[in-house]
């Protein structure tokens, strides 16, 4: 770029002398002073012929030379606009640490931070992020189901539900008949290696500051008191935040190399008033108001820069409401499923065949009387035996996951029977594609280019992200090899 600046300012300098070597009678400064003296009085002998004529040619060279550099220079300026936006000349590399000795990964969860909630009020702190960040273009996408612990352990994992077990946020053990629910921190529900457990295997610190599975005790990982937190909702946002940052006032080399930070906002306000309700606007601008605390205090400490920060959410959310419901009792002409055989109702519909039924009988019946037009809302609703529900839902392969799988149309809901109850709220749970179940992703650090924006990715990639950035071997998972070295900057 620099020398193409000097190359915009020489042919100006070059034309204005050649304009006046045309225009003898105006003397100017642009070539030697002394020569334009002499311009200015037609030449009398030959050796000023010769002075003359050579001043003539370098004149003429130096307005090619400035031409064709000006060409050079606009012809590459407008490619870099029109076809390939960050790209230059040199490749932007990951700027280096200024303060701190080693990589430090601050993952942030907003629960239920739905896509485009970043626009419903003024969020200077998440945007400052994204200027000088990189963010998933139209959010990140979630696994299915779009729930908190099948997802929030899927970023931790880089693994589908299906192979890291947690397939619900609760569901029943197939064969010991044993429930999962979510404060269950038995290892043995807990599958495939998190990535707190892979840093700590490195010989590298991790801190926890809740996040699903965290207080799980697995491999090398003991959740240790002063570096997992176990997680208590009344803990002030504002608590967290400075729990965070007092990481950053330990000696360099004892900061840990992976913290997590999680909030439940705005997924709380989103299940009772739904998306759009000023309830979510307040939450918002609350969660952008911790993130303005923390980039204050990382500030502080300066290390802001240094921090490699990145920021999800486990899902979105759409508004639910009870005249899009469908009730398991209109069906009793096709089939009767009782309670006890329906594991979850919504927005996953999960159940296990009742005895004397095969699971294909059940998909058959259901499926009839849904589409006879009889039953209320029917439509909306499709039963899969779960090894014939769509491949992009990597939803079938766990012996945890009943065989009947129902996938509703967004925002509706299933209930066993009618009742007197009215209300409407918001939920998530359904199937990945909906938009609305699109969260949030957002880099920021060393290792992120500035004001970039990539395509939207499945959230199991970013395990390999982190180990990534912090130059770990990672365990075996569901996300790409390639995916980090198209989003990181490469090292210095
Ligand atoms: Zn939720």
């Amino acid at each position: 770029m620099g020398t193409a600046s000097f190359s915009i300012l020489t042919p100006s300098k070059s034309a204005s002398a050649a304009t006046e070597e045309e225009d003898p009678p105006n003397p100017s400064t642009s070539l030697l002073s002394s020569n334009t003296t002499e311009s200015s009085n037609p030449p009398q002998n030959p050796k000023t012929k010769i002075i003359f004529i050579s001043l003539f040619i370098i004149t003429c060279i130096a307005i090619a030379t400035s031409i064709a550099f000006a060409f050079l220079f606009f012809s590459s300026s407008s490619h870099s606009k029109t076809s390939i936006p960050h790209e230059t000349s040199i490749p932007p590399k990951a700027r280096s640490l200024t303060k701190l000795q080693h990589p430090v990964v601050l993952l942030i969860s907003s629960d239920g931070f739905r896509f485009g909630y970043q626009f419903k009020t003024p969020t200077p702190n998440i945007h400052r992020l994204i200027a000088n960040g990189t963010e998933a273009d139209l959010g990140l996408i979630p696994v299915f189901p779009t729930l908190t612990f099948p997802n929030h352990y899927s970023i931790a994992t880089g693994l589908y539900p299906a192979y890291h077990g947690i397939i619900n946020n609760h569901f029943r053990h197939p064969s010991t008949g044993e429930t999962f629910y979510m404060g269950s921190h038995d290892p043995k529900w807990w599958l495939g290696e998190p990535i707190w457990e892979t840093v700590v295997t490195h010989g590298l610190k991790a801190a926890t500051y809740f996040w699903p599975g965290s207080e799980v005790n697995k491999g090398s990982w003991n959740c240790s008191f002063d570096l997992c937190k176990h997680f208590n909702g009344s803990v002030p946002f504002e608590e967290r935040v400075d729990s965070v940052l007092g990481y950053f006032d330990l000696p360099s080399n004892e900061i840990p190399a992976f913290m997590t930070l999680y909030f439940e906002d705005p997924d709380q306000q989103g299940h009772k008033v739904g998306p759009d309700d000023p309830e979510i606007t307040k939450a918002v601008a609350r969660i952008d108001m911790m993130i303005g605390r923390l980039i204050d205090g990382l500030e502080k400490r300066g290390v802001f820069e240094d921090v490699t920060i990145i920021m999800v959410g486990d899902h979105g959310m759409v508004g639910t409401c009870d005249k899009k419901l469908i009730f398991l009792e209109d069906l009793a002409p096709w089939i009767e499923i009782p309670a006890n055989s329906v594991q979850t109702y919504s927005p996953v519909v999960s159940i296990y065949p009742p005895p004397g039924f095969s699971a294909s009988d059940v998909v058959a019946k259901m499926m009839e009387g849904l589409k006879s037009g009889k039953v209320e809302n029917g439509m909306n609703l499709r039963v899969f035996l779960k090894e014939d529900l769509p491949d992009r839902l990597h939803y079938s392969t766990s012996d945890r996951i009943p065989p009947i799988i129902g996938l509703l149309e967004e925002g509706f809901k299933v209930e066993q029977k009618r009742s007197k109850r009215k209300e409407c709220g918001g939920s998530h749970g359904y199937d990945n594609a909906f938009f609305s179940m699109r969260t949030i992703f957002i880099g920021h650090g060393p290792q992120f280019a500035r004001g970039v924006k990539v395509p939207s990715f499945e959230n199991v990639q970013i395990y390999n992200l982190v180990t990534s950035v912090l130059k770990i071997q990672g365990a075996p998972n569901n996300g790409t090899e390639s995916f980090s070295k198209s989003i990181l900057l490469p090292s210095p």
